[in-house]
């Protein structure tokens, strides 16, 4: 086991190369929390800090470009560690009564009571994401644990009236140790999001988060742990997908993998799920219809359109990517679009009155200033945006893109089909509902949707018809922890959230008892079995 310090010391972390102001900031934050870190954690394993035995990974602050920090990646022994300490922490939760897993839960819920702000501003230093996004991120993640909380000791089997003489009764089982994989975007919400309904089943976990937002998963489980909740139940590995995800994904440890990030990530993870014959559910990204009908409350709908794109300069699943109007209003809602675009507060994540800021990483902003050429080469027109926002404080020289609008966008072009993942919506006209309803179901995607109109007949037939695993009529990303989630198509299979959410970590026991007292097993189909 390596203590803070020993992580501290190590030669990556003592390199030349990094920003010794941005680690201080991190460093306070973690003083905070008690933690007696100098410096960002690593991995959390079987209730210790251990220290990565892989390659150094750099991060670079999403508000400069300048190098903030940097670790050593897990590699495949911690793995091995973590996913041992799961497995032995697994028989000990599973020996609580399940009132006690539930008051367990519930405690750990509250554990994060009194760490939000640092969790938070810890998060929008990495994630280079706006403090009140994090904030809100935190109070999810309790809200997560307190909801599956109250599952622990509701999840019950069933009796089934079999034609025989036998009691058949089935009982949910959990895995045992689950793989979850985490994305940049969100990095707590989809911590939480999986974490609470993988131990409410009863089952132990492996997290690997994004490489590029390693931190505030350890700093969670940790404050989970401190809690009351076995000692390696939650374990948390960080490092690359080709190395260290690849080492989770293929331990033989891993009853069942849970991932969440892009299709093309979805594919590797669900592909070496299949190798060892281990089930997958996916959570990938999308490119998400907002349909406006000439009809909808155009305050509300063109409100709804900017923060459906340009929250977490839009670098979120459901991001409403691709805008389609009702061609009778489609100059004003264009209109008031890019006077809405214009208004949204960019800055450093750090402030309050920040609404958006930058871009996460300079890979992500590449490909997005990419798409975004590659657009206008084929014909779409910039309404607004598409450069650097014109005033930024003096010290954002890093990923920062204006919220950009395009129009005259065809349905074929590589921005109306692809995810881009950063502040760009896409424009296009409808003429009939007919249409309306073909365009939006008209990508490989399938992940939400959204409908503006008055018209509550029009609301429900349309909803309806959009191939999408949420669908919103007359707002926009409203989700919660009590509401099933998930995607159609490239969008992935399987749900989070909810029951549905919470039914992916366990799986069905049949067990037969024979009740009659002078029975005998017959050859052949005698019992009934087909
Ligand atoms: P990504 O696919 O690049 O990475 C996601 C995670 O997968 C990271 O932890 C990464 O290290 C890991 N990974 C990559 N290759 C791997 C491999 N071979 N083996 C094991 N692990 C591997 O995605 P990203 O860029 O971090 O996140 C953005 C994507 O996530 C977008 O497509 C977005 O829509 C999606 N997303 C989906 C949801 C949802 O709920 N549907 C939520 C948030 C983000």
């Amino acid at each position: 086991m390596n203590s803070p310090s020993d992580v501290l010391n190590s030669d990556v972390l003592n390199s030349n190369t990094l920003n010794r102001q941005a680690i201080a900031r991190v460093s306070e934050l973690l003083a905070a929390l008690e933690m007696q870190a100098e410096t960002p954690l690593t991995n959390w394993v079987n209730g210790e800090l251990v220290a990565g035995q892989g390659e150094a990974i750099e991060l670079l602050d999403p508000v400069t470009g300048l190098p903030l920090v940097a670790y050593r990646d897990a590699g495949r022994a911690v793995v091995e560690q973590a996913v041992e300490a799961a497995a032995r922490a697994q028989q000990e939760w599973m020996a609580l009564t399940a009132s006690e897993r539930g008051r367990r839960m519930m405690a750990a819920a509250g554990a994060l009571l009194g760490y939000e702000e640092t969790l938070a501003r810890l998060e929008s230093v990495v994630a280079g994401k706006p403090i009140r996004d994090c904030r809100g991120e935190v109070n999810k993640v309790r809200e997560m644990f307190e909801y599956y909380a109250g599952w622990c000791d509701k999840q019950h089997g069933e009796v089934i009236p079999v034609p025989t003489s036998h009691l058949n009764y089935v009982r949910p089982v959990p895995y045992g140790v689950v793989g979850q994989i985490t994305p940049w975007n969100a990095p707590m919400f989809t911590c939480g999001w999986q974490l609470a309904p993988a131990i409410a089943a009863g089952n132990g976990v492996v997290l690997k988060p994004s490489e590029m937002t390693p931190f505030s998963s350890v700093v969670i489980a940790m404050l989970l742990e401190r809690s009351g909740l076995p000692r390696g139940l939650i374990n948390i590995v960080n490092g690359v997908g080709p190395t260290t995800g690849a080492a989770l994904t293929g331990n033989p440890g891993i009853s069942k993998l849970v991932f969440v990030g892009s299709p093309e990530s979805g594919r590797r993870i669900a592909q070496a799920g299949a190798e060892r014959l281990v089930p997958s559910v996916l959570e990938l990204g999308g490119k998400s219809a907002n349909i406006i009908f000439a009809d909808a409350r155009l305050d509300d709908a063109v409100a709804g359109a900017q923060a459906a794109i340009f929250a977490a300069a839009g670098q979120s699943c459901v991001a409403g990517s691709r805008l389609l109007v009702q061609r009778e209003v489609l100059d004003e809602v264009c209109k008031r679009l890019a006077r809405a675009a214009g208004e949204i507060t960019i800055g450093l994540p750090g402030d309050d009155a920040t609404l958006m800021g930058p871009v996460q990483n300079a890979k992500q902003y590449q490909h997005i200033t990419s798409m975004l050429e590659t657009a206008q080469r084929q014909g779409a027109r910039v309404l607004c945006g598409g450069k650097r926002p014109e005033t930024l404080p003096s010290e954002a020289t890093g990923y920062y893109l204006a919220p950009t609008v395009l129009t005259d966008v065809t349905e074929d072009m590589a921005i109306a089909q692809e995810e881009v993942f950063g502040p760009v919506v896409v424009v296009m006209p409808f003429d009939s509902e007919e249409e309306a309803v073909r365009l939006a179901n008209a990508t490989r995607f399938g992940l939400a949707g959204a409908v503006w109109t008055q018209d509550p007949a029009r609301a429900h037939r349309v909803a309806a018809r959009l191939r999408a695993g949420t669908v919103w009529i007359n707002s926009y990303k409203a989700i919660n922890v009590m509401s099933p989630f998930g995607g159609f198509g490239e969008s992935g299979f399987g749900r989070s959230s909810g029951v549905e959410g919470l039914r992916e970590y366990t799986v069905a026991q049949s067990v037969w008892v024979e009740t009659a007292t002078s029975a005998s097993v017959a050859m052949g189909y005698g019992n009934g079995v087909g």
